[in-house]
């Protein structure tokens, strides 16, 4: 394996109860890239995130999944988040009675002691997530109200960036980041994640949105249907699809 290659997905297949939704799927991602990942309803994109991420509904009950040369195809979602993959999600869940820096911190420190690394008091971190507020301009207010709990979409998905940026993942997974953003906001997610992006970390996004493929220009866009990916090709295939509409795509066969 290539010792760019985040992620390899080998001839996977998932079953939910007793259909199979993913079907000997191949897909494999290197630092430094994005890719995005799009589709008709129903086309089996979540599940493939959710799988990833380790969601005990999902069986795999074929192939592989080798994240930075280990087999993680049957590891524990905490082991798997650990290791720097991290799964953001459409409807972030509101936490009521727990402040957003309370539940940083215990995210930031449960990531530390399974590597071994220092755990960080409430004011060193108060000083690391204050740098990191700044660089996604993110207003500190938001770590004493409660997780996610009157954000508006834009803010819970800026509160999704902040967490990535955090715990320095090296495998983030976006599914429907967008959703239900006006296009301020949708700009300025993309900002953030451009800026997260670098040489080291790799980033999937899922999207039905035109929009935020051209802002992001993606190195892959990969279109995918009954549980395959079908075509892959560059940014601007989000706009041929977004005037030719997917079934266009379908009858080609570039691979
Ligand atoms: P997408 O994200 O591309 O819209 P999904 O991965 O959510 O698609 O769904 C893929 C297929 O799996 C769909 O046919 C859907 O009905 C089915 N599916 C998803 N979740 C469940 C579930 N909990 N139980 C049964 N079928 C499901
Ligand atoms: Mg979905």
């Amino acid at each position: 394996m290539n010792t760019n290659t985040i992620l390899k997905i080998e001839n996977l297949n998932v079953n939910i109860k007793d259909s199979n939704i993913i079907k000997n799927l191949n897909f494999s991602i290197n630092k430094g890239e994005i890719h995005a990942i799009m589709g008709k309803n129903g086309s089996g994109k979540s599940t493939l995130a959710k799988t990833i991420a380790g969601h005990p509904k999902y069986k795999i009950i074929k192939g592989k999944l080798i994240f930075k040369n280990d087999d993680i195809t049957y590891e524990e979602p905490e082991m798997r988040s650990h290791k720097g993959i991290f799964l953001g999600f459409q409807h972030p869940v509101e936490i009521s009675g727990v402040s957003n820096i309370d539940f940083l911190r215990l995210a930031y420190n449960s990531k530390q002691k399974a590597s071994n690394q220092q755990e960080l008091d409430p004011l060193s971190f108060f000083q690391l997530i204050t740098k990191k507020l700044e660089s996604i301009n993110m207003d500190t207010a938001f770590l004493n109200r409660h997780v996610n709990e009157g954000f508006s979409g834009g803010e819970k998905k800026k509160n999704e960036i902040l967490q990535m940026s955090l715990l320095n993942t090296e495998l983030c997974i976006l599914d429907e980041i967008d959703s239900g953003l006006d296009v301020e906001a949708l700009k300025n997610i993309s900002k953030n994640i451009q800026n997260f992006s670098n040489a080291n970390n790799a980033i999937m996004i899922i999207t039905h949105y035109e929009k935020l493929i051209e802002y992001i220009k993606p190195q892959y866009v990969h279109i995918m249907k009954e549980g395959k990916i079908v075509y892959t090709g560059d940014y601007k295939t989000a706009n041929l699809i977004e005037r030719e509409g997917y079934d266009f795509f379908l009858n080609k066969n570039k691979l």
